[in-house]
């Protein structure tokens, strides 16, 4: 017993994360008021051998009026996070519940001091993102299997300047099929490896659009490897970006952020060079609103029209994808000057 207390609170502080997340997470939701949980239809499809899962809701206008704002002219709504919808508060981070889910269990984990959305993830982010997955993938049987992921950049599909990194549970309701998660299925029992030019990260042949992902089987992985691992996965996406011109045309200091998706499940890392946040479809007059979840295959839409002609197999998903990325195929620019 005693082991069992000292070792607790050696984790609890040294990660600043409470052991029993899931159930204040759950505690938490129970007791808010402040939150606006809006089921959306949904439907998966099979798609040139990718799935995707097709989301629909009318509108979140309470959610809308707010995110429709400039970026600039919104305030922040995690400088000091509405009461009901904190689930635990650290020295260092919080975890707030996401107030207009449209995934039960969607929380987040925030900076208690502002640090910018657009600036790298931290050795020590990086570790409290792999704690709370391996954490809720002990329930993964009950819950499904936890996934973070992470906006970052004017093109990436984030909507909070404050740093904010996010987390889900992939199955809605217990005995539902759970959303396949390619990553996982690209890295299968693969080992922990650091890439190189002989060993390149992983990709998944089935998507046109430029990704990288990494394993990150091991038995621990200490801060040292996580930083070299998400740094080398950024490196994949600046070369990207230089390769495509896109570095040639910078015009403000603003520019020059990277934006990319990133996301994380206990075992494996991916992250998505970003070129575009909205993708406008001629064919459906419509314009997709694409985050990291978008890239995982998560497609959300809010019209109707839309969702009939998505699930039907109408749209090339996957070309949606790509022009809110850049292609993973390419003739590559001389590797001297890769990142
Ligand atoms: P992103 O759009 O990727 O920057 O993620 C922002 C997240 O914060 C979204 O999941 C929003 O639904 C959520 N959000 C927006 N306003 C609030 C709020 N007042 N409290 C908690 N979560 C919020």
């Amino acid at each position: 017993m005693q082991t069992k207390l000292k070792k607790q609170r050696y984790v609890t502080m040294s990660l600043d994360i409470p052991e029993n997340l899931q159930k204040l997470v759950a505690e938490t939701t129970a007791k808010a008021t402040g939150l606006v949980y809006t089921k959306p239809a949904q439907k998966q499809i099979e798609l040139n051998g990718a799935t995707y899962l097709i989301s629909f809701i009318e509108s979140l206008h309470k959610k809308d009026e707010e995110t429709l704002k400039p970026k600039k002219q919104r305030v922040n709504p995690f400088e000091n996070p509405e009461a009901d919808l904190i689930v635990h508060r650290g020295s260092k981070y919080s975890i707030v519940l996401n107030k207009f889910p449209i995934i039960k269990n969607h929380f987040l984990l925030i900076t208690n001091e502002f640090v910018k959305q657009d600036s790298l993830l931290q050795p020590e982010d990086l570790i409290v993102i792999h704690n709370i997955l391996a954490q809720l993938g002990k329930l993964k049987r009950r819950n499904g299997t936890p996934v973070a992921f992470f906006n970052s950049g004017p093109h990436s599909g984030a909507s909070q300047a404050h740093k904010h990194v996010q987390f889900i549970s992939l199955l809605e309701e217990e005995g539902e099929e759970e959303f396949p998660l390619f990553l996982d299925e690209i890295v299968g029992n693969q080992p922990l490896f650091i890439p190189d030019q002989d060993h390149p990260a992983l990709f998944d042949k089935n998507r046109k659009f430029a990704h990288f992902i990494l394993p990150l089987n091991a038995e621990t992985i200490s801060e040292e490897t996580f930083a070299l691992v998400y740094m080398s996965l950024i490196q994949n996406c600046l070369t990207v970006l230089k390769d495509h011109h896109f570095l040639d045309h910078l015009k403000s200091p603003d520019s020059m952020s990277l934006s990319y998706n990133f996301i994380m499940t206990e075992k494996a890392i991916m992250l998505v060079p970003r070129s575009l946040e909205l993708v406008h479809n001629e064919k459906l007059g419509y314009t997709f609103n694409l985050n990291s979840l978008g890239y995982l295959g998560m497609i959300l839409v809010k019209e109707k029209a839309v969702f009939d002609e998505t699930v039907n197999g109408n749209v090339d998903l996957d070309e949606v994808l790509l022009k809110g990325g850049f292609a993973r195929e390419y003739e590559k620019g001389d590797p001297e000057g890769d990142y």
